[in-house]
């Protein structure tokens, strides 16, 4: 096995490594071979109470030490984090399975969000109000909420953390963090880089676990946590929206999306089609909220780009995420290799065709692990669960469309919003189409994603509240509006 120089195998609670209260344990599996790659604290509710009494405790300090100093912490895990990017990339292909030259991007832009809230840190304005009184005046000061929860998923171990705790940090939170109980180690190792550039104890703590409820629970009813930064699921972020209301707490949501890639006849062709290929499969696999869901190809072109895309699909290369060469990896468990299956041999009853692939992988090499081979299904239709449900794996369902009014309506037709794509070079039907469409982000002959200085969320069922650009760190702050008579 590919070793790893520093792997952290305990939580951190008020600046010290520790162990779960329980002394239970849990494994963290590698979904490429199905060994455990190490044992960690199985934390529990009073785990998870002990980290929260001492965010609070810390946010105390934490709160009012300048903004600058702040700044200058995520300015140094940035640099740090850059510096250990490898290390970090190893713990990642390890646990979640991505390949490696894509783990190394990922450690990379996890970083830049360091790099941009060490920025922001010192840029959280208020206003100054005109009062229609002469012997009034207003301002708004934004503070900190307090101790923020952040719950975090497998598929960007390192991404998904730093775009939470950059921002509550900067704006002077304190975190209690729960990684995903797949990909623990990552969340350590960058925790590991805050203690060492000397977060003070109690501004940062995790807490691994293998049940996540128990955790949730806690969070939900311990009044001391103001808010809940949430990532995963839709269901699951329901079932937190709910939770909260109870207090009222704060909630940002980054949840599940059904992306449409749209591809009209006027479309720079290649770059389509790579765009397609790179936004269904060059992502973990598919197992990214922003990732192509569904194709929509104009009538016109369907034919010459289907064959030119399966083309391109047959020759990506599946396997253990350290083989050079390698693009797509194992999918993260059984559950989810199941779930993909189970829509594409949906789809296949219904009437589509498998243009490539359409089954696990099972060749001596991929035996252990949770491979699937990168499918395109075609003839299909949107009354198949393959373009209702999010697919979450390497399954490229293809439709075709004739109009631009029939397409938008299509696209919107779902209760997902976050990230949508659009290929044409006609630039009134950009303005048309960007607007129309009901999604958080929308690439435009650009299938990239977003940067650290977007807003990135999603609309109806994807989410609430926006992570990265200027409103990034607004998600941490509450408005004060301050009113003042003057004596007289
Ligand atoms: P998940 O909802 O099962 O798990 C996400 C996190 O929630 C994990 O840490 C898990 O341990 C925790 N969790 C699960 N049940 C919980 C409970 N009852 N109480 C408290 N915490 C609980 O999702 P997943 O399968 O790990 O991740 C995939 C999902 O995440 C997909 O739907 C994907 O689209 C979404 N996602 C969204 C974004 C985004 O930015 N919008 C980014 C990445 C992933």
């Amino acid at each position: 096995m590919t070793q790893v120089g520093e792997m952290i195998r305990q939580m951190y609670i008020n600046g010290k490594w520790v162990e779960a209260k329980s002394g239970k344990t849990f494994k963290v599996i590698n979904p490429a071979t199905g060994e455990t790659v190490a044992e960690l604290p199985d934390g529990g509710a009073e785990d998870a109470r002990l980290a929260i009494n001492t965010a609070h405790e810390a946010f105390k300090s934490w709160s009012r030490v300048s903004p600058v100093e702040r700044s200058r912490s995520l300015e140094k895990a940035f640099k740090l984090m850059t510096e250990r990017r490898d290390e970090l990339a190893k713990l990642i292909t390890l646990e979640n399975g991505k390949p490696f030259e894509e783990a190394k991007k990922e450690v990379a832009f996890g970083a830049g969000y360091f790099d941009w809230f060490a920025g922001e840190a010192r840029r959280v304005y208020g206003d100054v109000i005109p009062s229609p009184a002469g012997s009034r005046r207003f301002w708004m000061i934004r503070q900190p909420v307090g101790v923020v929860a952040a719950i975090t998923p497998w598929n960007f171990p390192a991404t998904m953390i730093t775009r939470k705790i950059a921002p509550a940090l900067a704006a002077g939170c304190t975190v209690v963090l729960k990684p995903a109980e797949q990909t623990p180690l990552t969340a350590l190792a960058i925790t590991k880089i805050l203690h060492d550039v000397g977060l003070p104890p109690g501004v940062l703590n995790v807490v691994t676990t293998l049940y996540p409820e128990e955790i949730g629970k806690e969070f939900l009813r311990n009044p001391l946590v103001r808010k809940i930064g949430f990532t995963g699921s839709t269901e699951v972020g329901k079932l937190l929206m709910r939770g909260a209301a109870d207090q009222l707490k704060r909630v940002s949501f980054e949840l599940g999306g059904n992306a449409p890639f749209i591809i009209f006849e006027d479309a720079d062709f290649d770059a389509a089609v790579d765009g397609a290929v790179g936004m269904k499969y060059l992502r973990v696999a598919g197992q990214s909220c922003i990732c192509a869901n569904r194709i929509y190809v104009q009538e016109s072109i369907a034919e010459r780009f289907t064959k030119a895309y399966v083309e391109k699909v047959k020759g990506i290369k599946v396997g253990h995420g350290f083989e050079p060469g390698v693009v797509i990896g194992p999918l993260i468990n059984k559950d989810t290799l199941e779930k993909v299956d189970r829509l594409v041999q949906d789809a296949v009853k219904k009437g589509a065709k498998v243009a490539t692939g359409g089954g696990r992988l099972k060749e001596a090499a991929f035996a252990k692990g949770y491979f699937y081979a990168p499918t395109v299904l075609t003839n299909v239709t949107e009354e198949m669960g393959v373009t209702r449900e999010e697919i979450f794996g390497p399954v490229a369902p293809i439709l075709t469309f004739r109009t631009e009014g029939e397409v938008i309506e299509r696209a919107n037709n779902t209760n997902y919003g976050l990230a949508s794509y659009v290929f044409t070079k006609d630039l009134g039907r950009v303005f048309r189409i960007t607007e129309a469409l009901e999604y958080g982000l929308v690439g435009v002959n650009d299938a990239a994603g977003y940067g650290h200085e977007t807003p990135f969320g999603g609309f109806k069922e994807s989410g609430l509240g926006r992570e990265g650009g200027k409103q990034g760190i607004e998600e941490y702050t509450e408005a004060k509006s301050i009113v003042v008579n003057l004596p007289q």
